[in-house]
């Protein structure tokens, strides 16, 4: 059965309202438009921390509408990844979403992006073939970027905000959007930390709590690895003694490099400090973090 659009009222707070189908999102953006709004969407899977609730912020302050999407992507996890058990939150997502007053949830089901028959994705180079999240998730860009595009054709906003947190994610996104002349701003937002460098991340809930407290050596030994390459130390060195710093706090690695920002492509030796990026991919028990961050930051 299809749900209609709904409105969720409490007193005291201005829930969003939320839609379910494509055609309910299309119909209230374009009375948003026909008033004369401009719209940015925030694509989310859910179980919403500060981080997302820093992304609608940015939206608003872009656009005088704003969509928040909620839709956990089964495609762009691998067979053997956390997609069943991967955290849902609803009430409180759209609880942190009303404290921010954006004004829209798009929620749609499975059904909804993905009805029987679907057989469409997108095929994708350059940075979703840069040797990193893609060596170990080899479907996961492809599943990403078809459920933004659908997501980009659904809302056709003015912009949509993505966290750097995803950094390879992000030039996946403004590479098809380029690509397929998406006209959509694609806005990059700062990655939201905890007071000791982890990133925050959906996924950090599944870590115990000492797990949790060696989490935090994945940023401090990248920061620690970036400082030294600033300063002109052994590049090599510099990763491969943060690799194993890393390593010594309870992490199995995928990946430690550094990388040019832009590209994604290995730096070079002579690049300059400001064109390189360090990304990373770590596993603590089941639970696999990404980070990253500018070498000159
Ligand atoms: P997710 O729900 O994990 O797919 O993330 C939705 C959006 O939030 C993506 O654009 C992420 O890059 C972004 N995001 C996730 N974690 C953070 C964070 N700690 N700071 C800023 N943005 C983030």
């Amino acid at each position: 059965m299809r749900r209609a659009a709904f409105q969720l009222k409490k007193p005291g707070m201005s829930q969003p309202e939320v839609l379910a189908t494509v055609s309910a999102l299309r119909q209230r953006i374009r009375q948003w438009r026909a008033a004369g709004g401009t719209v940015a969407i925030v694509p989310t899977m859910g179980a919403l921390h500060a981080g997302h609730i820093a992304l609608v912020k940015l939206a608003r302050a872009r656009c005088e509408r704003v969509v928040v999407s909620i839709f956990v992507n089964p495609t762009q996890f691998g067979p053997t990844e956390d997609f069943a058990r991967y955290p849902r939150s609803l009430e409180a997502d759209l609880a942190a979403i009303a404290s921010v007053g954006a004004d829209a949830v798009f929620h749609p089901g499975e059904a909804e992006m993905y009805p029987p028959g679907f057989a469409t994705t997108v095929t994708l180079g350059g940075p979703a073939a840069a040797g990193l999240e893609d060596k170990f998730r080899p479907t996961h860009f492809q599943g990403v970027a078809t459920i933004v595009a659908k997501l980009l054709l659904q809302a056709s906003p003015d912009a949509a905000v993505f966290g750097e947190k995803d950094f390879q994610q992000l030039a996946v996104i403004r590479q098809m959007v380029r690509d397929l002349d998406i006209p959509v701003d694609i806005v990059g937002a700062p990655t939201l930390r905890e007071a000791d460098g982890l990133a925050l991340s959906s996924r950090n809930v599944y870590l115990d709590e000492r797990q949790r407290k060696f989490a935090a050596h994945l940023n401090q030994s990248m920061q620690w690895a970036a400082r030294r390459v600033r300063d002109g130390e052994d590049r090599l060195e510099a990763v491969r003694e943060a690799a194993a710093s890393i390593c010594g706090a309870g992490f199995v690695i995928d990946y430690l490099e550094l990388r040019d920002a832009r590209t994604l492509a290995p730096a070079l030796p002579g690049q300059a400090p400001g064109e390189l990026r360090l990304l990373a991919a770590a596993r603590m028990g089941r639970t696999r973090l990404i980070d990253n961050i500018a070498v000159d930051g």
